[in-house]
């Protein structure tokens, strides 16, 4: 039997042959330079950040190049397969404006490289598997698991590296041994299950020092010297279904991707796909190996997040919470590229898709995420949302998310109005974070919500029913906010509490508090709580018959 023999008796009737495919995804008509990236998700359920962190890289650096980003399903374990996982990646990814022109949608592939979804490609891998059969560098294996897990025993006490590799693979060397070559002849032909193998030319547990290296490019971390692959590793499993590694190699090849962009638990992988790649007789695709997203532990040591005790992993988080996807994309560049913050200062109204991303600014020894950053970095991109657009927007995510807050929607000139509020001050007011956040903040806008949450300050709390009534009585609602606010000083220094904290710090024993404690007093009535943008302002904006409702309510109270 020849190699030849062999990959026909495996594979008799292929729809097409390895050469036919690479006919079939010819190299693409590309201008210069253009790179081609993709995101390879598996559909298990789960979508983190770490994909979006990596969609990121991807996005930015084909749509910068007038390159192609595509999106393809590696739905290859189908153990960890979960129902509408593909409707999830595309929808989540979608939220937070990452386009692809090409792959898997929700209708159909768009592009010309598909299939796009793995598990429809088994014939593909299987042509090239034949491929490396007939040149004999794979062959069909019929370890069983009881053998596989006896070798690795044995290896194990003889201090070796565990793996099928070698002398220890049983199957691999059936050439001029016409014994073994008529058994796996037979097998084939009994219809006995096999994986198929690759036959790796690296020798075995050789001393670091006369192990060969490859140097290989990775557009993040440089030049990596990578050491040459010894084991024989499945290529394709006894279902047919190739590995993550032999299907990342035909893939990136047919589909023509000039950048993989992944996360860095690959990097013991790369001496297996160096030797697949060359096996094949293609050429490498530029690697992009990403830092793993850490944060700041309990402890206060850096972690790696976790699945388990970090909500903030999942994508789904910052939609359900509501965090704008222009807040999202303008933290993840922060923690993507050492010099995007100091660009973002010197620029502070450009479109982010301004900022030329590289490869080179990125991290590799680990991407710190902190939610604070986050709430920070979001504060001030709300700001540049114009208010309106940022109503609907809240009301979109209301609808899906959380209907409970319908009644904020129902006036959306009102709730323009009330998230304007204090944003074009000399020092604009950042008090916007997030969907879920703003609904509590301007919730004392809507009868539905209010609610008293703070108390009275002890200064004034003995004559809070006083300063209430008071201010009820000489309530103008045409009053500027000069006028408006001369009236409480007039009536705080009458009811003895100081014009001006400095003069009751100054002077304690003289004054019960200050014009700011009976201020508060009122403000509390009105809104419930000690912090909020100017009271003059918000009257203005609920009107006259709110503002002495909750007065009078809140007189009633004490
Ligand atoms: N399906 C792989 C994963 O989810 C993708 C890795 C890659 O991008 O090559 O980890």
């Amino acid at each position: 039997m020849t190699n030849q023999q062999l990959s026909e008796l495996i594979y008799p009737s292929l729809a097409h042959s390895a050469d036919e495919y690479e006919a079939m995804y010819p190299a693409r008509k590309l201008p210069e330079g253009a790179k081609v990236t993709r995101l390879g998700p598996s559909p298990t359920g789960f979508i983190h950040l770490g994909n979006l962190y990596g969609a990121f890289v991807d996005e930015r650096l084909a749509h910068q190049s007038n390159g192609v980003f595509f999106l393809r399903i590696e739905d290859t374990d189908d153990k960890r397969y979960v129902e509408n996982a593909v409707e999830t990646i595309i929808t989540s990814l979608e939220f937070f404006d990452i386009k692809f022109d090409e792959g898997a949608t929700l209708t159909g592939d768009i592009g010309d490289y598909g299939d796009y979804t793995q598990s429809k490609r088994g014939d593909i891998y299987q042509a090239f598997a034949k491929k490396l059969i007939s040149e004999g560098k794979a062959y069909p294996c019929f370890l069983s698991e009881e053998e596989i897990f006896d070798i690795r025993n044995r290896q194990e006490a003889e201090k070796l590296t565990p793996g099928i590799y070698g002398e220890w693979s049983r199957y691999r060397d059936w050439e001029g041994n016409d014994a073994l070559a008529a058994e796996i002849e037979s097998k084939i032909k009994a219809g006995e299950p096999f994986v198929v193998r690759m036959r790796s030319k690296g020798t075995p547990n050789l001393s670091a020092e006369e192990t060969p290296r490859h140097t290989v490019i990775d557009a993040i971390r440089g030049e990596l010297s990578v050491p040459d692959n010894f084991q024989d590793i499945v290529i394709l499993k006894q279902t047919g279904i190739p590995t993550y590694h032999f299907a990342h190699v035909v893939d990136d090849h047919l589909m023509r991707t000039t950048h993989v962009v992944r996360g860095e638990e690959w990097l013991p992988s790369l001496p297996i796909h160096v030797e697949l790649f060359e096996d094949l007789g293609w050429e490498l695709p530029i690697y992009c190996h990403t830092a793993q997203l850490m944060k700041v532990g309990e402890d206060g040591n850096k972690r790696k997040l976790s699945k388990r005790l970090d909500p903030e992993l999942s994508l789904d988080f910052y939609r359900s919470e509501g965090y704008h996807p222009v807040a999202v994309r303008e933290y993840l560049l922060t923690i993507l590229n050492s010099n995007y913050e100091e660009w973002r200062a010197e620029n502070p109204d450009s479109p982010v898709d301004d900022f030329e991303f590289t490869t080179e600014k990125m991290s590799s020894s680990g991407a710190l995420f902190d939610l604070n950053k986050l709430n920070d970095v979001s504060k001030n991109a709300l700001l540049h949302i114009d208010a309106k657009e940022l109503a609907s927007w809240l009301r979109s995510w209301s609808d899906e998310f959380a209907p409970e807050f319908g009644y904020v929607f129902e006036d959306m000139d009102y709730l323009a109005e009330i998230l304007d509020l204090g944003r074009h001050d000399a020092r604009p007011r950042a008090d916007l974070v997030y969907a879920r956040q703003i609904m509590d903040f301007i919730s004392y806008f809507f009868d539905e919500s209010f609610k008293i949450e703070d108390e009275y300050p002890a200064e004034a709390a003995a004559d809070a029913s006083e300063i209430l009534s008071r201010y009820l009585d000489s309530y103008d609602h045409s009053d500027d906010n000069e006028q408006w606010f001369n009236k409480i000083r007039e009536m705080a220094t009458e009811m003895g509490y100081a014009a001006k904290p400095k003069d009751f710090k100054k002077n304690p024993n003289d004054y019960k508090g200050h014009v700011g404690h009976v201020s508060t007093v009122i403000r509390i009535a009105l809104m419930g709580r000690a912090q909020s943008p100017d009271v003059w302002a918000i009257q203005q904006l609920m009107g006259e018959d709110k503002v002495r409702a909750r007065l009078e309510a809140a007189v009633k109270e004490n």
